[in-house]
């Protein structure tokens, strides 16, 4: 389908982006990768009044390494982000996720700044960016990943801010994605992320809620000396996920707790 007519500016600044949102109102839109937006526009789902394009802004796709902190820019593709030195160094879970986005088509465009904004539930960073405690930066203030994503789609930012770039910790310890689809490109039915760091685990799992989900449950049996296999049956406790047509409630739940399984397992190279 064509998407709904609208209006269209290009930034040249994060603070001209950021007038311009509030110029056009609270029915317009970043665009960045323009692989979530444009989809949800062409079926009409989304109609924005206004698109404001921010791929000129410079400097907006850095990654960098700084007091033990990964900086990574709002609009650092996936594929740069997958094939970052820096990043497979200093958070190599996150190369490793950001290879598992999509084909090479979405990780060519889409971006870091764009999922994280999106808040879809099968999105890949966001719960990276929960269960390792990272930061959303934009404009206008650092927001904790805890407080970022409200709901489905829903997040803390406000019509004219603009996410600037994401902070994670550097953490290089064993690590695992396991991502579990019908076709290698489509996204997680179920998506489990293990990172050892700072003496315990962090555990988190995409899909399972309309937010991610970081498994507490499980982070504590492990550090109580839990097996991988123990530990990962409290991976659905509390768990309450939609069913789709892809999986049901229970099997989300299941999944949930054989591939948080797998994850920590194949985190520790078993
Ligand atoms: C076939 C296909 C498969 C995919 N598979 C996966 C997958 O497996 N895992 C996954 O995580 N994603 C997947 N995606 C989504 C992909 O990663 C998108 O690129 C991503 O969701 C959005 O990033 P974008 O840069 O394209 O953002 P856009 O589509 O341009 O924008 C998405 C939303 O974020 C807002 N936004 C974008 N940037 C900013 C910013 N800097 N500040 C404030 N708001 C902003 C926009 O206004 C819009 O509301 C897939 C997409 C497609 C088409």
């Amino acid at each position: 389908m064509i998407p709904a007519a609208f209006e269209y500016a290009r930034a040249s600044s994060v603070d001209e982006a950021s007038k311009l949102l509030d110029k056009y109102g609270e029915d317009a839109k970043v665009l960045a990768g323009g692989h979530s937006l444009i989809p949800l526009m062409r079926l009409r789902l989304a109609q924005p009044s206004a698109l404001v394009d921010i791929n000129g802004i410079k400097d907006l796709d850095h990654i960098r390494e700084s007091s033990g902190k990964l900086h990574v820019g709002a609009l650092a593709r996936h594929v740069t982000i997958q094939n970052s030195s820096v990043v497979k160094e200093k958070l190599p879970l996150l190369a490793e996720v950001a290879g598992e986005v999509g084909d090479n088509q979405v990780r060519n465009m889409g971006t870091m700044g764009g999922v994280i904004a999106h808040a879809d539930a099968a999105g890949d960073y966001p719960t990276l960016a929960l269960m390792l405690d990272a930061d959303i930066v934009t404009n206008q203030r650092t927001i904790p990943a805890r407080e970022f994503f409200k709901d489905l789609f829903t997040t803390a930012l406000a019509n004219d801010e603009v996410v600037t770039e994401v902070v994670f910790p550097v953490a290089n310890g064993a690590h695992r994605y396991v991502k579990f689809r019908r076709r290698l490109f489509d996204w997680a039915i179920v998506g489990v992320a293990a990172q050892k760091m700072n003496g315990g685990w962090r555990i988190g799992i995409t899909n399972v809620a309309p937010t991610p989900v970081r498994a507490h449950a499980v982070e504590a049996a492990l550090q109580a000396g839990a097996k991988a296999e123990e530990a990962a049956q409290h991976a659905s406790d509390g768990l309450d996920p939609a069913g789709d047509l892809r999986a049901s409630p229970e099997y989300k739940k299941h999944l949930a707790r054989v591939l948080t399984k797998r994850a920590i397992q194949q985190a520790e190279g078993q």
